[in-house]
């Protein structure tokens, strides 16, 4: 069976992170800046390149710092330089670079993360220390996974490592494709028994609620500490709602594929900055949270050997999925072929055409759809899944 690499990134929050973590950070900052003034003004890209010509003044100048943090230094230093580079070709990027924020990019020479023990030992210029972390249950599902690299990041709310974890799986030839069609608030399925699935979430209202929370504090208290913080709580507590409502409809999505081994979803990336993007994703997700749902559904799918494949978005909800004739909107939400005289929910449309093209990419003979009983005869079964309701948020 081929396999596939599952990569996840998470958090751990340090407990009272020790003083000596600071000079560690200025120390970093420092270097990071000096090899980002070094590429700038030599025009360095390689990071070969970058530590061949500068290891050894600064082994010299930071002889007790572990080696390990100068090779990390060079790539931070090359990838800042390389983003900031391409920034300025397209005019978005003035004068130098410099990194602002407090990260340490980590390797596996530098930190041994003990998920039991629930600590990190991290190499640093007085030997090895031992950091604790606040455990979170997610953390669990990660026993016995690869650690990659990991960064330690100080933030105002505390310092953080973040860790990333790959896991190879093994992914079977899908049987079938459930095609999966994602709205902002709702999301359509067509399974391959020519069943329809509609998961009804209520993103938008969630979003709309926590907009006007927002839109109240900015109104009611004027600027300050206090607003700044009113307005971050509220933030916060949207992306925990959405991200909880995300995972449970990705496990719903993934659990109703699971027997037919392939989902069929979208492919955004491409069109991102094109006219029809924006049009076709007026009242659909924000594209951002729209990439995350993609790929949590993508790596539950793949945790479980189902296959996610991307297919082309053109036309999927414009073109007739049992004859290939031209539709027109025909009253609310509702799209009619005028050559076979089709005619069903626009969701339902989208996703069913998503699944044939699937089908289509992963080259299986599309037998012909059967053509409806009654008019209107595709009706979606419905499910609701909510978010809990913070009572005084
Ligand atoms: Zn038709």
């Amino acid at each position: 069976m081929p396999s596939e690499t599952i990569k996840l990134t998470a958090k751990f929050k340090l407990k009272n992170p020790p003083r000596e973590l600071d000079d560690l950070f200025s120390t970093y900052h420092k270097i990071v800046n000096y090899l980002i003034t070094y590429a700038f003004e030599n025009n360095v890209t390689s990071f070969y390149r970058l530590k061949k010509e500068t290891y050894k003044n600064l082994r010299k100048e930071y002889s007790s710092l572990p080696s390990h943090y100068l090779y990390t230094a060079c790539q931070m230093a090359t990838s800042i330089y390389k983003s900031y580079r391409k920034r300025k070709r397209k005019g978005k990027a003035r004068g130098k670079p410099v990194f602002k924020k407090e990260v340490i990019m980590l390797d596996d020479h530098l930190f041994k993360l003990d998920l039991e023990k629930r600590v990190i030992k991290l190499s640093t210029p007085s030997g090895r220390i031992i950091l604790e972390f606040y455990p979170a249950k997610y953390h669990e599902k990660f026993k016995g996974w690869r650690i990659g690299q990991a960064w330690l990041i100080k933030t105002p709310k505390g310092v953080f490592v973040n860790v990333v974890f790959s896991k190879e799986v093994e992914v079977g030839e899908p049987k079938a494709f459930v095609g999966v069609d994602l709205n902002e608030n709702n999301v359509t399925l067509s399974l391959p028994n020519g069943e329809f699935v509609q998961i009804i979430t209520h993103e938008r209202e969630i979003r709309t609620a926590y907009y006007l929370k927002r839109r109240r504090v900015q109104r009611k208290i004027r600027a300050g500490r206090r607003r700044e913080e009113l307005l971050e709580k509220y933030g916060e507590r949207e992306r925990n709602r959405v991200n909880d409502l995300h995972h449970k409809l990705a496990n719903k999505i993934v659990e109703l594929a699971e027997k037919y081994g392939g989902i069929a979803l979208e492919d955004l990336t491409e069109i991102r900055e094109s006219i029809r993007y924006s049009a076709e994703m007026n009242g659909r997700l924000h594209r951002w949270s729209f990439r995350k749902l993609q790929s949590m559904i993508e790596y539950k799918a793949k945790l479980r050997g189902v296959k996610v494949v991307f297919v082309n978005p053109a036309y999927t909800s414009s073109l007739c999925p049992v004859c290939g004739g031209k539709l027109s909107p025909n009253g609310h939400r509702v799209l009619k072929c005028s050559n076979c005289g089709f005619e069903a929910d626009r969701d339902v449309v989208g996703s069913w055409n998503i699944r044939l093209k699937a089908l289509k990419m992963w080259g299986v003979t599309v037998p012909p759809e059967s053509h409806p009983m009654k008019m209107g005869g595709w009706k979606p079964t419905r499910y609701e899944i909510n978010a809990p309701h913070t009572t005084n948020g």
